[in-house]
């Protein structure tokens, strides 16, 4: 077996670009193989997500014509994490290397030869970064930026600005497959992986035709995905938030004290203690309940508890 490459395209009612992307993205393969840096086998796998135009149709005449293209068809609309994610697995014993890109032409190309320079030099895991969002409208910019911020601060281990143009190794690839979760949210599990990793930077462009098929409320729905599947830090918040309270009712008691040292009134401030001190109970005691159901929300992943990226013996 010799460096053989899958490139896994999802595809969302993409008949628009298809054609384009196809043929720019043959170019490339054919370029890649005459070098002889992937073999010759490399495919091409677009995966139709339940797409409700032509796409499926155009995939297959391309598969017809053309052996570099294979074709995925999921039976109904999984949404794009789903759809690469039936791409990969359905390669993952066939392929060297895989790399995943969208349809619509926004990620470079060109920068698939540099990853697949890493990978030739012994990387599993290649990161495509974008180098500026430039192109991208100040709403795009801003939502995505922040989603980042955010998932870091939720203490989930993401890349800046990379999104799910990668390349995988088989090594890598048959780690991801252990995953067992249903609500798997690829960029926050990549960096689990470990491996040797690299990243290359490229030029983001416009879509290049059709529209986004990320709309506000799937961005939103993915964000909450994304924080929610890797960690239960938003639990941990419950119980400082309680702790905050309870700090606060013993800032009231110290005041009780000042004023019956000074002989001032005090009926009020025992009311406003007791609020402040049941509240903070509450709150920190179902900080306990929550820090337990996180255990065992992380319990039901069974997620691998190593990868073994090596293993020397001699018999
Ligand atoms: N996609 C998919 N299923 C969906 C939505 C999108 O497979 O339910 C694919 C889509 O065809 C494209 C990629 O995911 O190849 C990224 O989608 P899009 O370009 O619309 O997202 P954006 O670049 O606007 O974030
Ligand atoms: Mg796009």
């Amino acid at each position: 077996m010799e460096n053989r490459l899958f490139v896994v395209i999802p595809c969302y009612n993409e008949e628009e670009v298809l054609p384009e992307t196809s043929r720019r993205i043959s170019e490339k393969m054919r370029t890649l193989i005459s070098a002889g840096k992937i073999a010759e086998n490399s495919r091409v796998v677009l995966v139709n997500d339940g797409s409700r135009d032509k796409t499926w149709e155009i995939i297959r005449e391309l598969h017809e014509r053309d052996s570099l293209f294979s074709g995925v068809n999921l039976s109904r609309n999984r949404g794009h994490q789903n759809a690469l994610l039936a791409g990969l697995m359905s390669v993952k014993d066939l392929a060297d290397m895989t790399i995943s890109m969208d349809a619509d032409l926004q990620d470079d190309i060109d920068a698939i030869d540099e990853m697949v320079d890493c990978y030739l030099e012994g990387c599993d895991v290649v990161y495509g970064v974008r180098s500026s969002r430039e192109k991208d409208s100040f709403f795009k910019r801003f939502t995505a930026e922040s989603f980042y911020k955010l998932i870091r601060g939720m203490g989930g281990e993401v890349v800046f600005n990379h999104a799910d143009y990668r390349l995988l190794s088989r090594r890598a690839l048959l780690a991801l497959s252990e995953f067992g979760e249903t609500n798997l949210f690829l960029r926050g599990i990549i960096p689990m992986l470990g491996f040797k990793t690299d990243i290359v930077t490229y030029e983001r462009g416009e879509r290049f035709a059709g529209e986004s098929k990320y709309p506000l409320k799937k961005m939103l729905a993915f964000a909450i995905e994304g924080i929610t599947s890797l960690s239960a830090k938003p639990m941990r918040l419950i119980f400082t938030l309680g702790v905050l309270m309870l700090l606060a009712a013993f800032i009231i008691l110290v005041a009780a004290f000042v004023r019956i040292l000074t002989g001032a009134a005090t009926g009020f401030v025992w009311i406003s203690f007791s609020i402040w001190a049941v509240g903070g109970l509450i709150l920190t005691s179902l900080g306990v309940v929550g820090e337990y159901v996180g255990k065992i929300y992380l319990e039901t992943k069974k997620r691998p508890r190593f990868i073994v990226e090596s293993f020397l013996h001699r018999d």
